[in-house]
């Protein structure tokens, strides 16, 4: 009888994983491009496991590489959660699916790209995961957001604010909404 009472609570409060603080870039350039980011930012906030999430700004991003493409609306978030960067992974990948996400191109159009940035401060190298993400320094339209919603966190603050110094990436980033718009 314990046992069933301390499942269900488990159950309830997500069956006793630690809490993680978790940062997620998310971008889009297929159509409404401000609409692609709000329903996604809509699927995270319904999430029970999630909470405290905090939204950047929404910027305009010139694409990077080769391929001709729209510009893209890119935000960053922070949340907590008590699922494991795995378990986050395949939630954010959910999302992709049901916004009718199409994967056509590497590194061309999408109507939704979500990606784990950084993830309670781990080190994850596996096949399908890699934290922080590989390309998380590469990027200004990465970096620009994430130091906008990290100014609470001083010590990833301070680090971000490095990375962005020490960048080669010179690709134009522009605000263009409020965080108001994901009220
Ligand atoms: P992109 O590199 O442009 O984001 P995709 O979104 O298609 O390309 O991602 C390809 C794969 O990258 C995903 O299937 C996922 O398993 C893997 N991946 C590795 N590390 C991460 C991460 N930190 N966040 C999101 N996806 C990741
Ligand atoms: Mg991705």
């Amino acid at each position: 009888m314990i046992y069933t009472f301390n499942y269900k609570l488990n159950y309830f409060f997500g069956g006793g994983n630690m809490i993680s603080s978790a940062y997620i870039s998310v971008g889009s350039n297929i159509g409404d491009r401000l609409l692609n980011l709000r329903q996604a930012v809509s699927l995270l906030k319904q999430n029970s496991h999630i909470s405290n999430i905090i939204v950047s700004s929404v910027y305009e991003t010139e694409p990077v590489g080769d391929v001709v493409q729209d510009s893209f609306y890119n935000i960053a978030l922070r949340l907590d959660t008590d699922l494991t960067a795995f378990e986050l992974l395949d939630f954010i990948h959910d999302i992709e699916q049901r916004l009718h996400r199409k994967r056509i191109v590497r590194w061309g159009p999408r109507t939704i790209d979500l990606d784990i940035i950084d993830f309670g401060g781990q080190t994850i190298k596996s096949e399908n995961l890699t934290i922080p993400h590989k390309e998380r320094d590469n990027r200004r339209f990465v970096l620009v957001p994430l130091l906008e919603i990290s100014a609470d966190d001083a010590n990833y603050h301070e680090l971000i604010q490095d990375k962005l110094n020490k960048t080669s990436d010179t690709n134009w980033i522009n605000i263009i909404e409020s965080s108001e718009v994901f009220n």
